[in-house]
C-alpha cells in the first residue's frame, strides 16, 4: 500500500495533548480561505511513501502520547489512514484525526471505503473547515471557533456530538 503525504513531524506538542507524531496527508479539496497549509491541497503533490517504510520511520518511545492525522484531508486517503490507525492503536497510543468535513457529513459517508474504520479507530476527531472570519488563536488545537473537538467513540455510541473536554 502507498500513502501520499506532505510530511511528518515526530515531535509535535501543538496537534493534540502531549508529545505526538503528526502525519500530514497530502491532498485537500476543502479549499478553506486562509488555510495555513495550501501546499497540501494538490492530490498529486507531496511524496508517495510505501506504508511499510512509513511505519518503519515512526519513533515509538515511552514519551510519545499519540499520533495525529492532519493535512490536507486524511479522509481523502481513508483506507490507508485506517491501516496506519490500526498500527497506532496496536501500540496503545491515542489517535487524533483532523478533517475539514463536519461530523454530520462524515456520518452520511460511512459506506465509503475506509471511512467507518478510520472513524472507529480515532479517539478524537477535530472537525469542520477552517473559517478565517471565525479565527480564534485562544482556542486549543483548532484554528476557528466553528471547528469542534469530538470524542469519536462516545459520539458514535450516543449518536450525537460528544465534545472532548466536556464529558
Ligand atoms: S481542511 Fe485544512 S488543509 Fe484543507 S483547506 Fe481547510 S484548513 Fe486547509
Amino acid at each position: 500500500m502507498i500513502v501520499r503525504i506532505a510530511g511528518i513531524n515526530h515531535e509535535s506538542v501543538t496537534d493534540g495533548p502531549g508529545l505526538r507524531t503528526v502525519i500530514f496527508f497530502q491532498g485537500c479539496h476543502h479549499a478553506c480561505p486562509g488555510c495555513h497549509n495550501p501546499q497540501t491541497w494538490d492530490a498529486a503533490g507531496g511524496e508517495e511513501v510505501a506504508l511499510n517504510d512509513l511505519i518503519r520511520c515512526f519513533r515509538i518511545t515511552p514519551l510519545l502520547s499519540g499520533f495525529t492525522f492532519s493535512g490536507g484531508e486524511p479522509f481523502l486517503q481513508a483506507e490507508t489512514a485506517a491501516y496506519i490507525a490500526e498500527y497506532v492503536k496496536s501500540k496503545g497510543l491515542n489517535l487524533w484525526v483532523y478533517t475539514g468535513h463536519t461530523w454530520e457529513q462524515l456520518m452520511t459517508r460511512l459506506i465509503e471505503p475506509g471511512f467507518q474504520d478510520l472513524i472507529h479507530l480515532a479517539d478524537v476527531i477535530v472537525e469542520g473547515p477552517y473559517q478565517q472570519e471565525l479565527r480564534d488563536l485562544s482556542l486549543p488545537y483548532r484554528g476557528s471557533s466553528n471547528q469542534r473537538i469530538l470524542l469519536a467513540k462516545a459520539s458514535l455510541r450516543q449518536k450525537r456530538v460528544v465534545l472532548w473536554g466536556k464529558s
